[in-house]
């Protein structure tokens, strides 16, 4: 892959994995801006997601509890617990409190608006994902006044229907199907032209026709509000179709800077053979890049998925492995970085203090400013004078629903983060009680 990936990428490829270094302060001050009862509800949460038995079982318990406490107890007990936890607000006034709660610690927003679809939860018409379409522009907006270099996270499959990316992924896995899906054809419909592929039935072409007018009219106007547009990675089904609109995207709008950028699941066993075969397609067809890494959220699901349709798990055996492939993709992207900072951007989206550390290191080593915006760092406690953005999701409890059981679930697997973030939830609890500064 690496030899196939032209000038830009050759000279990138085969970075030594550098030694772990400078250290940054994850003190957790974030933290002092909570209540005691946020503390003590931060706690517990984090303690109920590290039971298995409740976590596998939460979508059941979810719709029975519904059931049995009505829709307003039910509701409020949820705000009260783990949606407080991990959502920042339902209307635009609560997410303005948190956005400025962040700020005033030099942290930036990163907005999101977690309504995804599962094939299987497909909703009926076009209705539902317009209504989704007006929620992502809202983000837009609500971005916009997020300081300096906004970004936000967007779900293809808010807007677009699960089962087509599927559908449409499965198709690019067969023989002509990376001609028939190519970047060209949908950037062309993208731009106006009738959706017309044959191995699709009518109904689904004017879906897709739709949805991607939806993708692109919501990438335009954040292109004119001055807001980068993160797309999510979701489910390895998926994914493919995610990665050809999101290219398209980028080849539409990325002309002169990266308004669009993709993100990478560095859990995935070709993670970085991917990452490189489409920095090199960027570098051919001349537009920016845009990188968010991460490890991955999908971990229980796709290896469950795996291990009942009878493929092998697309995933690295162990987190270890992960670990090494996360550092791997680190060093072909800082490098590419190092080489030009407009044309290759990065937001090292993991909270993981060995991954952070070694980024900072090689930014120094290879002379990339930490504040020239070319690598920013999301979702992090400490700071130090980097660019931090902190993914703060929002929305109506019910939509938000599958964002939160896949919280609960991702946080079996989250190791150091979760444990990180517990010590340091005591730590400010047992400050506070001791009344120390
Ligand atoms: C700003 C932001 C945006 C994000 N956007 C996305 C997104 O678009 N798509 C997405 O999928 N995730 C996304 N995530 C979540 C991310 O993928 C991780 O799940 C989460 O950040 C935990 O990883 P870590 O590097 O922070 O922590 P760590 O605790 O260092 O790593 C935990 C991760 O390691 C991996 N892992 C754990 N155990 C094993 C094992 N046995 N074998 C193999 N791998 C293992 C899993 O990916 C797990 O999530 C995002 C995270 C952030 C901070």
């Amino acid at each position: 892959m690496l030899g196939r990936g032209g000038r830009w990428l050759q000279r990138a490829g085969g970075a030594a994995p550098a030694p772990h270094g400078a250290q940054l302060s994850f003190d957790g001050a974030v933290l002092r801006l909570k209540s005691g009862w946020e503390l003590a509800r931060g706690l517990l949460v984090l303690r109920l997601c590290g039971l298995p038995g409740l976590v596998r079982r939460a979508p059941t318990l979810l719709s029975v509890s519904r059931r049995l406490l009505g829709h307003r107890l039910w509701g409020s007990l949820l705000r009260a617990s783990f949606y407080g936890q991990f959502v920042a607000g339902q209307t635009p006034p609560e997410v303005g409190v948190t956005v400025q709660r962040l700020r005033a610690l030099g942290l930036r927003p990163l907005l999101a608006v977690p309504i995804e679809e599962d094939v299987g939860q497909d909703k009926e018409g076009e209705g539902w994902y317009e209504g989704n379409r007006g929620a992502v522009l809202g983000c837009v907006g609500l971005s916009a006044q997020g300081g300096s270099q906004p970004m936000m996270q967007l779900k293809v499959t808010a807007l677009m229907s699960a089962r087509l990316c599927r559908t449409v992924s499965l198709r690019l896995g067969e023989p002509g199907g990376l001609s028939e899906f190519s970047m060209d054809r949908v950037m062309a419909v993208m731009g106006g032209e009738e959706a017309n592929f044959s191995s699709l039935s009518p109904a689904e072409n004017r879906h897709l026709q739709a949805s991607l007018l939806r993708l692109d009219g919501v990438t335009q106007r954040a292109v004119e509000a001055g807001v980068r547009v993160l797309v999510d990675a979701e489910y390895t089904y998926v994914n493919p179709a995610l990665t050809l609109v999101t290219l398209a995207l980028m080849g539409r709008w990325n002309r002169a800077q990266p308004w669009v950028w993709n993100t990478y699941q560095c859990y995935l066993q070709d993670c970085l053979v991917r990452l490189g075969a489409d920095a090199a397609l960027a570098e051919r067809r001349g537009f920016c890049f845009g990188v968010k890494l991460v490890r991955g959220a999908y971990l229980e699901q796709e290896r469950r998925l795996a291990r009942e349709r009878g493929y092998p798990d697309p995933l690295h055996p162990t987190w270890e492995a992960t670990n090494h492939s996360y550092q791997h993709c680190l060093d072909l992207l800082l490098e590419l970085v190092a080489r030009d900072g407009q044309q290759c951007q990065l937001i090292v989206a993991s909270h993981n203090e060995t991954s952070v550390s070694h980024a900072i290191r090689r930014m120094e080593e290879l002379g990339i400013a930490k504040d020239g915006g070319a690598v920013c760092f999301g979702q992090l406690l400490g700071q130090a004078g980097y660019a931090i953005y902190k993914s703060i999701p929002y929305g109506a409890v019910e939509d938000v629903l599958p964002y939160l059981v896949r919280r609960a679930q991702e946080n079996q697997s989250v190791l150091q983060g979760i444990r990180k973030e517990r010590d340091l939830l005591r730590r400010e609890l047992w400050r506070r009680l001791l009344r120390r500064p």
